[in-house]
């Protein structure tokens, strides 16, 4: 495929498809397909309707990153309403061609020239579909958004002002342990206030769901939530006996780690309001400006390797990057690619905290690996499944901890310090999550009260250590209902833990044999999404997260090094 000049990002000329002409071409490719006599034939029309999709996902990005930069831009607005109103048009089209892929009579000489894994994908993505279920599916988007509206509409009054739930944060990790618990009981009081919509929204989530699954053969939402999330190599099972692991070796550490907090804030008791304060002297924070952020982390990337001083000076050189915190843009942080260009984008919103440097390199570390894998014959080979993309990104935060003085100069060890003891912390409660949805959708029929039982019970499983005090709402078991994972995506909660042991054991190589662990991360960033999550972790000299002994052998690393610090003088 040619791929047209690189511009800057905002010269990047955008015109909106033409889905009849669109239509008109995967058509005759389709056409073209069934009636080709060779494998060669076969391959030159897949190149085609990759050319196809290339270009559509191209305008669709650019309308989706021009709208998040300026949610107030009318053009690109109505742009992105187009997309949304388009795309189940454009799926029908991809899924048309598709069910003729895996219909090919040159099946075998296919997967020899672009692989198996594209095979294994499309046969997922044709088993969670069925025109059967258009409807329950609609419902199902109709019931994700009320929860972001419900979400959306908190204005909670909190020290003289009407406040979002995410305006309280500040509050929540204030140094006066009163305010931290008036803020506290705020946003947690916002959830319980709201419990009886909370409960009904995911009520029906969970019925619907379960009703797609039947309709589609399955026993229940389970093996679906999987199929939808493309495991190809893993299953139930296997997860549950990697909680087990992270049970067994991660929540001592974790609750060890609380106490030192506790010690370190001078408390005999950490409280769930206390949680949120690391330091009595606050936490590490980047000692200049957004652009002085992005002057070091250039230098940073020359000085890492030359693969990513080339990536991070394509970027800068392309305004690549969009990081400031403006108003009119829309929040968070995200990582996307324009196809036709092959470049990725990063979106952040820096605000000052050690969160921007963390953002900064999450982000470059999903960027760093779509550069490298921009090549790959088919785009779906460009990023893997979500708990291989989080390996690039989250490896890429220790990959760079060499350079964090350049960012925190005195407070570095207090940045590193956080850092990995939060990357332990955050795993108990990944698998918190992820049983609690298990135990959600093996038991469809349970009432919400039911559920919220299960939940505090399997949160003192793996969260021994939180104390709700009197908190009668998050006693019960409500705690959960902020984390919109839950209620948006089910199951995909687990891939950030399992990118999160694959990610502390780069860290924990690159301590002893920094040039053998970038070698393997640069491998397995260069392989993109050819393959299944497994099959990437074996390519890049891991453990198998799910293979017994595996988060043991990450633990020593670990220790050791959050036993050097002295935690009490930061
Ligand atoms: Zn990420």
């Amino acid at each position: 495929m040619n791929t047209p000049e690189m511009k800057q990002f905002t010269d990047l000329p955008y015109t909106r498809p033409d889905m009849e002409a669109l239509k008109t071409a995967f058509k005759k490719a389709e056409q073209q397909f069934e009636a080709a006599h060779s494998a060669a034939e076969q391959i030159a029309l897949i190149d085609e309707v990759q050319k196809l999709k290339s270009h559509y996902q191209t305008m669709q990005t650019l309308a989706e990153i021009r709208h998040s930069i300026d949610t107030r831009d009318g053009f690109y607005d109505t742009e992105n309403t187009f997309f949304d109103e388009s795309n189940p048009f454009y799926i029908e089209m991809t899924n048309s061609f598709n069910k003729k892929l895996l219909a090919s009579s040159f099946r075998k000489e296919l997967e020899k020239e672009l692989g198996s894994h594209i095979f294994a994908m499309t046969e997922l993505d044709m088993k969670v579909f069925s025109p059967s279920i258009m409807e329950d599916l609609a419902e199902e988007n109709k019931l994700t958004s009320s929860y972001d509206k419900l979400i959306a509409s908190a204005e909670i009054e909190f020290a003289g002002e009407k406040r979002t739930l995410a305006q309280l944060t500040p509050f929540m990790q204030d140094q006066d342990r009163a305010t931290r618990e008036k803020a506290a009981q705020a946003y947690y009081g916002f959830f319980a206030e709201n419990e009886a919509e909370f409960d009904s929204i995911y009520d029906n989530l969970v019925k619907v769901r379960t009703r797609i699954a039947k309709k589609l053969g399955y026993k229940n939402f389970v093996q679906l939530g999987y199929d939808r999330m493309g495991r190809t190599d893993y299953n139930a099972e296997m997860v549950a006996a990697y909680r087990n692991q992270i049970y067994r070796e991660i929540v001592p550490i974790a609750v060890n780690l609380r106490k030192r907090q506790a010690k370190r804030l001078g408390l005999e008791r950490l409280y769930y309001y206390d949680e949120p304060l690391e330091y009595t002297t606050g936490n590490a924070i980047p000692h200049g400006n957004p652009d002085w952020i992005l002057a070091n982390a250039k230098k940073m990337y020359a000085e890492l390797s030359p693969e990513t001083d080339e990536f991070f000076t394509f970027m800068t050189s392309h305004n690549l990057l969009d990081v400031l915190a403006k108003k009119r843009k829309a929040a968070g942080g995200y990582c996307t690619t324009i196809p036709d260009y092959k470049a990725p984008f990063i979106f952040a919103n820096f605000n000052n905290t050690q969160h921007d440097v963390e953002v900064m390199t999450h982000e470059a570390g999903h960027a760093f690996q779509a550069y490298q894998s921009r090549n790959a014959r088919l785009l779906e080979y460009v990023w893997p499944t979500y708990e291989a993309c989080e390996i690039h990104s989250m490896s890429m935060e220790f990959f760079t901890w060499p350079w964090m003085n350049l960012f925190f100069e005195e407070q570095t060890d207090k940045f590193r310090f956080t850092h990995l003891s939060g990357a332990l912390l955050f795993l108990p409660y990944g698998v918190t999550v992820d049983e609690f949805q298990h135990w959600v959708y093996e038991h469809p029929e349970a009432s919400p009260a039911e559920r919220k039982a299960a939940w505090r019970s399997i949160e003192k499983k793996y969260l021994p250590e939180r104390d709700y005090s009197d908190n009668d709402f998050l006693n019960r078991g409500g705690y959960w209902m902020r984390q919109g994972h839950i209620f948006s995506t089910p199951f995909y909660y687990i891939d950030y833990t399992l990118a999160q042991v694959c990610a502390l054991q780069f860290w924990a190589k690159s301590l002893s044999n920094r040039e053998m662990a970038w070698a393997d991360y640069l491998r397995l960033c260069k392989a993109g999404g050819r393959d299944s999550f497994l099959k990437l972790v074996e390519l890049a000299n891991l453990k198998n997260p799910f293979k017994d002994g595996c988060i043991a052998s990450v633990v020593p690393a670990c220790t050791k090094w959050l036993n050097n610090i002295n935690d009490t003088i930061l």
